[in-house]
């Protein structure tokens, strides 16, 4: 079947290098699917008939340090990430999996068709040969590409037994794809389902990482609910099932989660953003009480408790300490928005000092993600307007005497005097001519200036200073008021 790819050169002198070497070379995998979708590859793996060592004595700069045969081809000039290092590996044939999870041994073949036939699924197990302009597909992949459908290549009982972690890798496509499952691969999932439970928790981590960060990360939990996948991931959401909450929203814990994830995915949010998204409310479960004045559930300290159990959740996927910890701050505070009548600035203050200057921003998309999956969100969009000024209100440097290029001391030390009130005096006159005029903020024009003031008679000095207090004031006022300018609040 003829095709025609946009192909980088780069690869393009790849394949051309193996080939004038008298070797076969074919892309190979998730390029060619992603090649066939016109999506952008996030990789190129390419695969030859060449064995480790004559691939090596091809190329200038290889890494060659894995037991599979993959020689990994570096470039260093290039801007193209996905061309740095691109990926050989020669024909491959995997022969028994006595632990469900790797490949006793890997052995080489000389076929093409070997290597396709241990790919997980159809869609995967695709070869193009740049130089034929000709598709090998051995396995109906491309009918499958086009019905959008999930596959697996061969009995997907056997495929998945081989390899447990294909369970979550059919749900992975699926989500990033939006392609539906092939019911004998479906039921396969269900039926061994408990084959993830050997598989190792960094694997798990990444697809799950995968799955969040796709575009529809909800249909993804709702699939991994359905197959029962979800105790070997993160069992604690299962407890948020059914759990029924107060009149402002429309929906149990459960969805409440899964709809704040989507959410966060709609608006293509950070992955630590996802992940408060998903487990902000994951122990409204254990700190559900009813409160019989308001006449209806309460979770009081339901994100205290939520901060420990998000950590252990994270903790458990083996999450990096940098993300667990952002996670954690998230989940921490996300209450304090709810809290609408305390929006004062020092309240404000106090929240940013909690979280921290570097996630405060993330926090209020943790809160949008959160009132929109509410399904009844409530806050006005003043309102938020209105938090997002006054966080830039909070996070300013306010206008002080801190900002110019000369402090008390120094003036003290050049001037020969000890401390007093003309010291602050002399220190607002300047502030008063930095602010007229940027320009002057400079150590040398600072410096003479004040040789200067300090000669004149003190209530001279007074005056002037206090000229400078107010026009600092002033200053200030007009910047915060720009602030809420551009956010369109009062
Ligand atoms: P992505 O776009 O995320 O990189 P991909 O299809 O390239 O998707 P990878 O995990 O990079 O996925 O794997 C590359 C290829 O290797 C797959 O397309 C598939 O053919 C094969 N493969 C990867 N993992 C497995 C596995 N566990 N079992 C069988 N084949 C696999
Ligand atoms: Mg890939």
């Amino acid at each position: 079947m003829k095709q025609d790819f946009p192909i980088p050169k780069e690869i393009i002198n790849i394949t051309q290098t193996l080939e004038k070497a008298g070797f076969e070379a074919f892309l190979v995998g998730g390029c060619v699917r992603d090649l066939i979708l016109v999506r952008e590859p996030k990789d190129w793996d390419i695969t030859t008939n060449a064995l480790p060592d004559q691939i090596i004595s091809l190329f200038s700069k290889t890494v060659y340090e894995n037991d599979f045969g993959t020689v990994a081809v570096l470039s260093e000039e290039i801007e193209d990430e996905t061309l740095k290092k691109v990926e050989i590996t020669p024909y491959r044939l995997e022969s028994t999996y006595s632990d469900n999870r790797h490949p006793d041994k890997v052995s080489f073949s000389t076929k093409v068709e070997d290597d396709l036939k241990r790919r997980d699924f159809t869609i995967n197990a695709l070869a193009y040969s740049i130089s034929d302009n000709r598709i090998i597909d051995l396995y109906q992949g491309l009918k499958d590409i086009k019905d959008k459908i999930i596959r697996t290549v061969g009995e997907p009982e056997k495929r998945f037994t081989e390899d447990g972690l294909r369970i979550l890798r059919t749900i992975r496509f699926s989500c990033e794809l939006d392609f539906s499952i092939e019911p004998e691969t479906e039921k396969a999932i269900f039926e061994n389902r408990e084959l993830l439970a050997n598989i190792s928790k960094e694997r798990i981590r990444d697809e799950f990482t995968k799955i969040i960060m796709s575009k529809k990360p909800m249909y993804g939990l709702i699939l991994m609910k359905k197959l029962d996948l979800l105790q070997y991931i993160a069992p604690e959401l299962l407890e948020t099932i059914g759990v029924e909450q107060n009149k402002a929203h429309a929906y149990d814990v459960w969805e409440h989660l899964i709809r704040a994830l989507q959410h966060s995915a709609d608006k293509n949010y950070p992955l630590e953003v996802r992940l408060a998204a998903l487990f902000h409310d994951i122990s409204k479960p254990e700190s559900r009480r009813w409160g019989k004045e308001q006449n209806t559930w309460t979770f009081y300290g339901h994100e205290v408790v939520g901060e420990k159990k998000a950590r252990k959740i994270l903790e458990n996927l083996k999450y990096s300490k940098k993300i667990i910890e952002k996670v954690a701050k998230l989940v921490r505070w996300h209450m304090f928005f709810s809290d609408t009548e305390q929006i004062t600035l020092s309240a404000v203050r106090r929240m940013i000092t909690n979280v921290g200057k570097e996630n405060i921003w993330d926090l209020m998309d943790v809160r949008t993600a959160d009132r929109i999956g509410t399904g009844r969100p409530k806050e006005d969009p003043y309102r938020l307007r209105k938090y997002h000024a006054m966080i830039e209100e909070a996070l300013r440097d306010p206008i002080s005497v801190g900002m110019l290029k000369i402090d008390g001391k120094k003036i003290m030390e050049i001037t020969n005097t000890s401390p007093g009130p003309k010291i602050g005096f002399i220190l607002h006159a300047l502030l008063e001519e930095v602010l007229e005029n940027p320009k002057k903020n400079t150590e040398k024009y600072l410096e003479s200036k004040s040789k200067e003031l300090i000669n004149l008679p003190e209530d001279e000095l007074k005056k002037l200073g206090e000229k400078g207090k107010e026009i600092k004031e002033e200053a200030d006022d007009a910047e915060v008021k720009k602030i809420r300018g551009k956010h369109w609040v009062q």
